[in-house]
């Protein structure tokens, strides 16, 4: 397979500073680690390529020879890119110090999993903070044995293979200099003591699986689809392990009457025609029940009325939206007698021609007419 060009690699121009190759390397490397992307067979070919790449590129005597001589003159110079190379954690530790993805990076005993929750709210909802309790399946210290897998009154050997420490240590060499990596000990799985008698209630595992209930706060004027973070309550971990999280997906059951767009909400009311003409008032509905709002006479169709502070809240606080109530005039169809005879009066009045014109030369067209939706 060719070569790809190493700038074209990192995302950067050929004039890039050291601190721009460094930073598009450690963006890249985020995206590409293996814990973050699981799913793609390529992220580590990806990630060894862009590692190559930095490697060069941070040194300026390696830059400087790619330069003028590209991938050739690396080579027919001695280089043998990613030779040093260790593990894709041996370098992260090497370049970022410790551990760059928080615990949930693979040294030292497991953390827990996040678990994905949804709750559905209605649009009212939205007004104020909200607490709901939702339940979920969960992994769980057991409380049996407290999470050492050992039944409560029976002996806890330490594990002789790891000292007890649960992590067996390996020394080994990268570009980037030695580094100490620690892996959780297979003898004792990370635990560093080995229960005699397995816990009757978890068989050993010091985990089990229940329902848990939480109390979630959404705030007030969160969006459809936004997550809300609650540190810690996701699945127990190994042990000495932080706990995963869990995220709750708030979902915004669709209201009808009302269009949201961030914190303005916008309906429409109907309004008869001599309402219009005349001026009047009609009842909207807004999150807070139905209130009167006075029609101005003269008012036109697709006419917009304003009504401060009965739109929603921002999401940290903050004025209240407005709502936006869009007029649609409603004509009054199948006029009886004394109706039609009202309306050509107001029509003579004001002097509209609503008789057919001459119609010697050419019959008026009749189109087909199509109700509003
Ligand atoms: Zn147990
Ligand atoms: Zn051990």
């Amino acid at each position: 397979m060719a070569k790809r060009d190493y700038y074209q690699v990192l995302g950067v121009d050929r004039s890039a500073s050291e601190a721009e190759i460094k930073k598009a390397f450690r963006r890249l490397a985020r995206e590409l680690h293996p814990d973050v992307n699981a799913h793609d067979a390529d992220a580590e070919e990806n990630f060894k390529e862009a590692a190559e790449a930095y490697e060069v590129l941070s040194d300026a005597e390696r830059r400087r020879t790619y330069d003028r001589f590209g991938h050739e003159g690396l080579r027919s110079g001695g280089f043998q890119p990613g030779a040093g190379f260790g593990s894709f954690q041996d370098i992260f530790e090497a370049l970022f110090g410790g551990d760059p993805f928080g615990s949930g990076f693979a040294h030292g005993p497991a953390a827990g999993a996040d678990i994905a929750a949804i709750v559905e709210i209605s649009l009212e909802d939205v007004l104020d903070d909200q607490q709901r309790e939702i339940t979920f399946e969960a992994v769980s210290v057991c409380d049996r044995c407290r999470g050492n897998g050992a039944e409560p009154g029976t002996p806890i050997e330490t594990c002789d293979r790891c000292g007890g420490t649960g992590q067996l240590r390996e020394v080994s060499r990268s570009i980037f200099g030695q580094v100490v990596r620690a892996m959780p000990c297979d003898r004792c799985g990370g635990e560093g003591r080995i229960p005699q008698t397995p816990c009757e209630r978890c068989g050993g595992a010091g985990r089990i699986t229940e329902m848990r209930t939480w109390e979630v706060e959404i705030p007030a004027g969160i969006e459809d689809g936004q997550r809300v973070r609650i540190a810690g309550a996701g699945h127990a971990g190994a042990a000495g392990a932080r706990q995963g999280d869990l995220y709750v997906e708030v979902r915004i059951t669709p209201d009808e009457r009302f269009t949201r767009q961030g914190t303005e909400l916008i309906s429409s009311a109907q309004v008869q025609v001599t309402t219009a003409m005349l001026g009047g008032e009609v009842f909207v509905p807004t999150l807070e029940g139905e209130v009167a709002i006075a029609v101005p006479p003269g008012t036109q169709h697709g006419a917009v009325a304003v009504i401060n502070r009965r739109g929603l809240p921002r999401l940290h606080g903050g004025r209240r939206g407005d709502q936006h109530v869009v007029f649609e005039l409603v004509i009054p169809a199948d006029l009886d007698e004394e109706q039609r005879e009202a309306a050509e009066r107001l029509a003579e009045a004001l002097g509209h021609n609503h008789e057919s014109r001459d119609s010697s030369t050419s019959p008026a067209e009749s189109p087909r007419i199509t109700p509003p939706g």
